[in-house]
């Protein structure tokens, strides 16, 4: 019965159209049109005159069609992240593709040529899909009307969206009208007033997009397509006069693209540590920032971008930011904050207007002694010693790298020690560099480019004498700036961070049984190298894994990334007291962390906030030597063939 009713549903259209009234539509088409140029003219003249991204390159091709095909034609991201409000943007978004063949059959025949023909086999599946996608529309559409007028979520900011409402309002209109027209006398007044009230709200909706944040309509699909493939890729800076971004001037091309292309969702804002935690800092805001300030002083200006005109740029913000990329990461239009950000603090170093004695001490530190803790380097050697670690002279497969945490920090070289410990129990021969300076990750964030060059290209001289092939580290930090950030440089030897290298020897670590652990994803390991399973497959070897409400890519950041491990105070609540609580919330008797850094975080968190009993905090390494038999004296425990 239902298949026949649909079956018969037709879609009345008017008669042919008069010759005033086809006039009548030319000129409310030209001046729709003619509206939206205008309104979308200085937009266009804002990006097109922003400075070149002489980085930009098409390739790889296939990733960039991956992508489109993922995050827009199949909306994957904005459903994932936000599945109720996602599948409603979702089933607006396909309807809108749906609805393409009717809105084209729509304005042609309004000139006597429509092309559908409903009486047809295809006229009449499409009428009845067209209506389906109406009806998901139409509800989609009321029901993120009430999300953001009714609910109001805070990230959608304080301001009440008029446009937005209005926008809705017409979309629901459109779908209604379709949808009224099924039930009405082909070729009547009724099917004709229909057709005009459908026209004429297309024809309002049209030039309202540029100038407001629909504008995602237009530009997103293109956005989504040209951003960086890296996740978080900084552009280089070329010659002796780029020092990141100063003034409008140094904005690109894809920068004013990505904040013409916000839709003001706030998803940034809401992974945002620093906002969550009371900060100035609020990653919408400096996109919306940016937008603004090129709407008001165009590309070219000289205008400084910090503590300008824009309250949101401000240098507070800017050095309020761990890079945890949690904004980056679930920005669904393809705006890529990190650039940005780092950008703005490349210009604050580079120019001088950074005044920071912690930072100052960080650099001092990182020119003189060659680690971000300030330590000599006699120091690392006596730790070598003690440890009885070989010094790499060629013939091991693994260059074992320590890092600033693991060479100086305490807690960092009881983790190194533990996965030696696993290294030798599973055979694997290794040695260390006999120096070994900071990859330059702190300098790289906090935007002195200048000492990270000096720092990666000392790196890949130290790799290149000493001939290794092969890195393992515990810091997902120095995985990254070594992997990525150093091929600006040249390239470093292939790498693996400590969780790989044990999950490929999952079958050979020891079983252990008998307590929850909760695993804390780094940001640097999840977000940046997309590493989620490795480390939990070696941290089940040593219990039962639950996780806590935020993890994955969503996993809160510990607070130290982006150089703030090294600088002062945090203004607002920790950032690494908010995860350490949602860890022991878990009740876990074990908190596993793959990162020299979060572990620091969590071991003064778990001072303050982890109640009478905190849970025990190990790395995964020393989750693994934990189960391993005790050194022998003469020999160390072989549990496998490498
Ligand atoms: S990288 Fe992290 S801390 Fe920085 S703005 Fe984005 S979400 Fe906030
Ligand atoms: S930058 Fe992206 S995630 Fe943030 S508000 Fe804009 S569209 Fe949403």
């Amino acid at each position: 019965m239902i298949a026949m009713a649909f079956y018969e549903l037709r879609l009345a259209e008017p008669a042919a159209f008069p010759l005033a009234e086809k006039m009548l539509l030319v000129a409310a088409i030209v001046a729709s049109l003619g509206v939206f140029a205008w309104r979308l003219r200085p937009i266009a003249r804002n990006v097109w005159g922003s400075k070149k991204d002489t980085d930009f390159s098409l390739r790889p091709v296939g990733t960039r069609v991956w992508t489109f095909f993922w995050e827009v034609l199949c909306q994957a991201k904005v459903i994932k992240q936000r599945p109720l409000p996602g599948l409603a943007h979702a089933f607006v978004f396909w309807g809108f593709l749906a609805f393409a063949l009717v809105t084209l059959n729509h304005v042609a025949r309004g000139f006597g040529v429509g092309f559908l023909q409903y009486a047809g086999a295809f006229g009449t599946f499409y009428v009845v899909f067209a209506a389906v996608w109406a009806l998901l529309v139409a509800v989609s559409i009321a029901g993120l009307f009430v999300r953001r007028f009714v609910v109001r979520p805070k990230w959608l900011g304080a301001k009440v969206s008029v446009e937005s409402g209005v926008i809705a309002g017409l979309i629901f209109w459109l779908m209604a009208t379709y949808l009224a027209a099924l039930f009405v006398q082909d070729g009547g007044a009724a099917a004709l007033g229909l057709w005009w009230v459908h026209t004429l709200v297309l024809l309002v909706f049209l030039p309202i997009i540029p100038g407001t944040k629909h504008l995602h309509l237009v530009l997103s699909p293109l956005t989504v397509f040209l951003k960086r493939p890296e996740f978080s890729q900084l552009p280089k800076l070329e010659g002796d006069e780029d020092f990141g971004l100063v003034a409008g001037k140094d904005l690109t091309q894809m920068i004013a693209l990505q904040a013409y292309s916000c839709v003001e969702c706030g998803r940034c804002t809401e992974h945002c540590p620093a906002s969550t935690t009371g900060k100035v800092l609020n990653p919408k805001e400096i996109v919306l920032g940016v937008r603004s300030y090129l709407n008001e002083n165009g590309p070219g200006s000289e205008m400084v971008l910090l503590d300008g005109a824009q309250p949101a740029l401000s240098m507070e913000a800017a050095f309020e930011c761990t890079t945890c990329g949690a904004c980056e990461f679930q920005c669904p239009v393809g705006v890529q904050h990190l650039p940005v950000l780092i950008g703005l603090r490349r210009g604050a170093v580079n120019t001088g207007a950074w005044e920071d004695k912690y930072g100052t001490k960080l650099f001092l530190a990182l020119e003189k002694q060659g680690n971000s803790l300030g330590m000599s380097s006699a120091e690392r050697d006596k730790f070598i010693a003690k440890q009885e670690f070989p010094i790499f002279d060629g013939s091991q497969e693994y260059c074992l790298w320590l890092g600033c945490m693991g060479s100086y920090d305490p807690k960092g070289r009881e983790i190194v020690s533990d996965f030696a410990r696993v290294m030798r129990a599973l055979g694997t021969q290794f040695g260390v560099l006999k120096k070994e300076k900071c990859t330059g990750d702190p300098a790289r964030r906090l935007g002195n480019d200048l000492l990270f060059g000096d720092l990666a290209e000392q790196g890949l001289k130290a790799f290149a004498t000493a001939g290794v092939k092969k890195i393992v580290t515990i810091c997902p930090h120095c995985v990254r700036t070594m992997a990525t950030d150093w091929q600006e440089y040249g390239v470093a030897p292939e790498l693996e961070h400590h969780s790989e290298f044990m999950a490929r020897h999952a079958h050979l670590l020891p079983k252990q049984v008998g307590e929850n652990i909760v695993y804390h994803d780094p940001c640097y390991l999840g977000r940046y190298r997309d590493v989620y399973d490795e480390p939990r497959t070696v941290a089940a070897t040593a219990g039962d894994l639950v996780e806590a409400e935020r993890h994955r890519e969503r996993s809160f950041c510990c607070g130290a990334g982006g150089g703030l491990a090294f600088l002062g105070e945090e203004s607002g609540e920790r950032v690494s007291h908010v995860r350490a609580k949602e860890l022991v919330a878990t009740g876990a008797q074990t908190i596993g962390t793959a990162c020299p850094f979060c572990n620091t975080m969590f071991r003064d968190a778990l001072g303050a906030v982890g109640g009478e009993a905190p849970p025990q905090l190990l790395d995964i390494a020393q989750l693994v030597a934990r189960g391993l038999a005790e050194r022998s004296e003469d020999a160390d425990v072989t549990i496998g063939d490498n």
